[in-house]
């Protein structure tokens, strides 16, 4: 099975500076969207970091290598399991870039993260920068956010709507750069023909409705740029009150 991509990001309509960074890494099949944050240009600066140390480690260690010097869970194949230890190895350097600048202190950073190996698409995730399926015209959301709103609806105290609106909406309770060691998690997909990933920052889902992410994403069903273009559109369009990244991976 073959992959096409496309990512578009966008600083919306109040903030400064873009603090969101992706990847499409279309040889290696694979795909990050970061979201970060911290004063003082520290945000863009640790999702940079992430970016880039994910897209060194998995350009850098091979599917076959004979040893594997990091933590191992056999619920999951050897692609999601590099993709996770390529998560925490982030971690470890967003902590890293901190220790060596006391500026860049309290900055963080979400990931999801797509690796497609062969037939099977894994994602992994730290925030509540999410991934969603998009199959026979219907969306499915893969990644449950790690945010203080999202674990009180989980919990049954806030309803989704409540969510939306809540002042603490934007706090998240699991980051790169949060704490020594980063739990990410991980699910697999055994992707179909026409199976359409989307990964994004919050600054998509927190203006969009799933129903219009869903419509502009099959009515551009063969134009992936003009997909992504329209989401971040529409986005802005609502006000734009944050970063917005869009990444769409569509296998072919
Ligand atoms: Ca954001």
């Amino acid at each position: 099975m073959d992959v096409k991509a496309y990512g578009l990001t966008h600083v919306g309509r109040q903030r400064q500076h873009n603090e969101d960074a992706f990847l499409v890494e279309d040889d290696a099949r694979l795909f990050l969207v970061a979201d970060g944050m911290g004063g003082h240009a520290a945000g863009e600066i640790a999702s940079r970091i992430a970016v880039d140390s994910i897209s060194e480690f998995i350009l850098h260690t091979k599917e076959d290598d004979g040893t594997w010097p990091h933590a191992y869970d056999e619920h999951f194949r050897r692609s999601t399991n590099r993709l996770m230890a390529a998560v925490r190895m982030a971690n470890s350097r967003v902590l890293e870039a901190m220790r060596k600048d006391a500026r860049l202190r309290g900055m963080g950073t979400t990931v999801v993260a797509c690796l497609a190996d062969e037939g099977t698409v894994s994602v992994a995730h730290v925030g509540d920068s999410r991934a969603y399926l998009i199959r026979a015209g219907q969306l499915s959301r893969i990644t449950n956010d790690h945010s203080w709103v999202f674990e009180q609806v989980q919990a049954g105290m806030l309803t989704e709507a409540e969510a939306e609106k809540h002042p603490l909406r934007n706090v998240i309770t699991r980051a790169l750069g949060g704490a020594l060691q980063v739990t990410p998690d991980a699910s697999e997909t055994e992707a179909q023909k026409g199976d359409v990933f989307l990964l994004c920052s919050d600054g998509l889902t927190g203006m969009v409705p799933e129903s219009e992410i869903l419509r502009i994403v099959t009515a551009n069903d063969g134009d992936l740029q003009k997909a992504c273009q329209q989401l971040i559109d529409a986005a802005n369009e609502r006000g734009g009150l944050d970063n917005v990244t869009a990444v769409l991976v569509k296998t072919v």
